[in-house]
């Protein structure tokens, strides 16, 4: 290990997170660095580059709103931005905000030791850098560390091996066999693509989802222009929101209205695009009634638009409310299972059972495979952070402290862990949102946090064991009273013994906001702090 680099803050990840925090924390003059294992910037979309791939909430809602200038003076071609767009901006505020200079590429951090005399972290990285921090800060994503199937004989395979969010750029599909597991929102995207270039493509798939069409368009210059001077209002809109959204559900219930005027209604939520469907009532993820006209709408959609039914009813969606899993978008997903040259394996219905060099094996067929994709998602909210061996007081590792489902105080801070700040951490709105937005408004709530302890001479900030719990408590209250714990998703994080734990915060991005603002003007309420007063003290008495 070299001699540990000596800073205020130590920033993990360079996503829109990362970044963010990276420029907020040197405004209030703190010495910072963000560390980061990819070969550039961009997080998500630095890794995230199959074909298909792009944002499914409207661009000009995707994005910082921090500065006015930056909002300006940059001009989204497309409603929903592909990810080639999306890293283009990511890399202009990275220069635009002169943030390179203090940005390690190619390094992953792979352990952090909180210092209990010195009340700070020592970091280590897989380059044998270290770091000496106060505060760590990671913004390692809630979607970022890869989940790998695990697809019998899959070793066996001699053909490429494409995982959806490791992409590589020189992949050739065209004329090739392509063998496809997932149809979450990344394997509905690419497969819309690869079906139009491969030789044959076999889609494996576990669950079916439920798939709105993207309502995709370019978006005029003029348009842009005119929406620039509502920008300030649209944004604060978005920030106190329920999903950080510009706009909101449309009044009413499901279940109340008249029939015809509820179809009516549903069409045009549908014709809207990506989560307008979710919103067409307000009480869609609430009451199971409602939910399922939306559903069967949804449901009806799927067979009008695939022409063979069989193929339609392993496509349908059932015992799940709609939205309870991430609802996806889609562009070319349902025309594609019209092409001759895809086919449909429900792995329930036919399980894989193994893979041979060029091929894989079903109960009921072989599949040739020139290529595998593997759009099998994310070890969400939890992953990035759990592979970091992190140690807090008395050693305490965060992997066995999450053992029992991921607990954090608002999503922002653990016990035991003094000094560490999630970004979009679990119990935070985080993905059951416009994550730029919670995003954004995670980094100036840490901001706010690490300005206030400097000029109040504190050292040490944490949270208290009561106010995670409470906090716990609430998070999960609140999402029992919806209808996510309904599914088996993503959302829902593992305990040792198997048992589900709802991980996002579903309360609202405007209720959450007000509550993490509240918690900083009565003085960090819930947490503790220590001076490096009160620290040397300490250290008096032990000795
Ligand atoms: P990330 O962008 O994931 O960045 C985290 C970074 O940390 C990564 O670059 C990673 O390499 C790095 N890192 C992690 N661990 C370490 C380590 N130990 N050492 C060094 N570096 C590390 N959200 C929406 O709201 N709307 C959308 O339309 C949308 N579309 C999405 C599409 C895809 C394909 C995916 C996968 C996610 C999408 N999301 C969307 C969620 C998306 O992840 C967030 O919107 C946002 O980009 C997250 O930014 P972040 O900075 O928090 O994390
Ligand atoms: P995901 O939603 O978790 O989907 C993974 C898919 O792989 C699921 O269909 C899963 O089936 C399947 N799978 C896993 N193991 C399998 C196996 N052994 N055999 C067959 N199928 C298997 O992951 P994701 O699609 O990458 O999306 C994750 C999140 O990223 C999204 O929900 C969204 O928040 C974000 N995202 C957004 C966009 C966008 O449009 N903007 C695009 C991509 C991603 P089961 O469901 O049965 O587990």
């Amino acid at each position: 290990m070299k001699k540990p680099r000596r800073l205020d803050a130590l920033i993990v990840g360079a996503g829109f997170a990362g970044l963010y925090m990276l420029h907020k924390l040197r405004q209030d003059g703190f010495t910072t660095q963000v560390v980061e294992k990819g070969s550039g910037v961009g997080g998500t979309w630095f890794w995230n580059r199959y074909p298909g791939a792009r944002c499914d909430i409207p661009s000009i809602e995707y994005s910082y709103s921090f500065d006015a200038e930056l909002e300006a003076e940059w001009r989204w071609s497309e409603r929903y931005a592909a990810q080639p767009e999306i890293l283009r901006y990511l890399e202009h505020v990275a220069e635009r905000f002169d943030l390179r200079r203090d940005i390690a590429l190619q390094t992953l951090v792979t352990s952090a030791r909180w210092q209990e005399e010195e009340g700070r972290w020592l970091v280590e990285t897989d380059g044998g850098d270290a770091y000496d921090v106060q505060f760590l800060i990671l913004a390692t994503g809630a979607l970022s560390e890869p989940k790998q199937p695990d697809i019998p004989g899959l070793e066996n395979f001699e053909g490429q091996v494409l995982h959806s969010a490791m992409w590589d750029d020189s992949a050739d599909l065209a004329g090739k066999n392509v063998c496809h597991f997932g149809t979450g929102s990344t394997g509905i995207q690419v497969v819309g693509e690869v079906a139009k270039v491969a030789k044959r493509l076999t889609v494996f798939q576990r669950t079916p989802n439920f798939a709105v069409p993207a309502g995709n368009h370019p978006l005029p210059q003029d348009y842009l222009e005119d929406l620039l001077p509502r920008y300030p209002e649209l944004r604060e809109r978005a920030r106190t929101s329920p999903l950080g959204w510009f706009h909101g559900a449309w009044e009413g219930s499901a279940k109340a209205d008249d029939p015809e005027a509820r179809e009516k209604r549903l069409e045009k939520a549908w014709k809207a695009g990506t989560t307008g469907l979710l919103q067409a009532y307000e009480d869609l993820l609430f009451d199971e009634e409602s939910n399922s006209y939306a559903a069967d709408f949804a449901r009806r959609k799927i067979a009008e638009l695939v022409d063979d039914p069989e193929t339609a009813r392993k496509l349908t969606p059932h015992g799940y409310p709609m939205g309870s899993r991430r609802l996806c978008t889609e562009v070319n997903f349902y025309e594609a299972m019209n092409r001759d040259n895809v086919a449909l394996v429900d792995v329930r219905e036919e399980p894989v059972v193994d893979v041979t060099a060029r091929s894989v094996k079903a109960e009921k067929g072989e599949y040739p495979a020139d290529v595998i994709i593997l759009a099998t998602g994310f070890d969400a909210c939890v992953g990035a952070i759990k592979a970091i061996d992190i140690r807090g007081r008395d050693g305490r590792s965060i992997r066995d402290e999450w053992d029992n489902g991921p607990r954090a105080y608002l999503g922002l801070a653990v016990e035991g862990f003094p000094n560490m700040f999630t970004i979009t951490g679990p119990g935070s709105p985080s993905v059951l949102s416009n994550v730029v937005v919670s995003i954004e408004q995670h980094v100036e709530w840490v901001a706010r946090c690490t300005a206030h302890m400097r000029s109040a001479g504190q050292q040490v900030i944490e949270a208290t064991a009561e106010a995670e719990t409470a906090w716990m408590e609430h998070a999960h209250e609140v999402a029992h009273s919806t209808l996510f714990p309904r599914a088996s998703s993503w959302y829902q994080g593992h305990t040792k013994d198997g048992r589900q734990v709802f991980m996002p915060y579903v309360g609202g991005v405007g209720a959450y906001r007000a509550k993490c603002d509240e918690v900083a003007a009565k003085g960090y309420e819930g947490f503790l702090m220590e001076s490096s007063t009160t620290m040397r003290t300490k250290d008096a008495v032990a000795s």
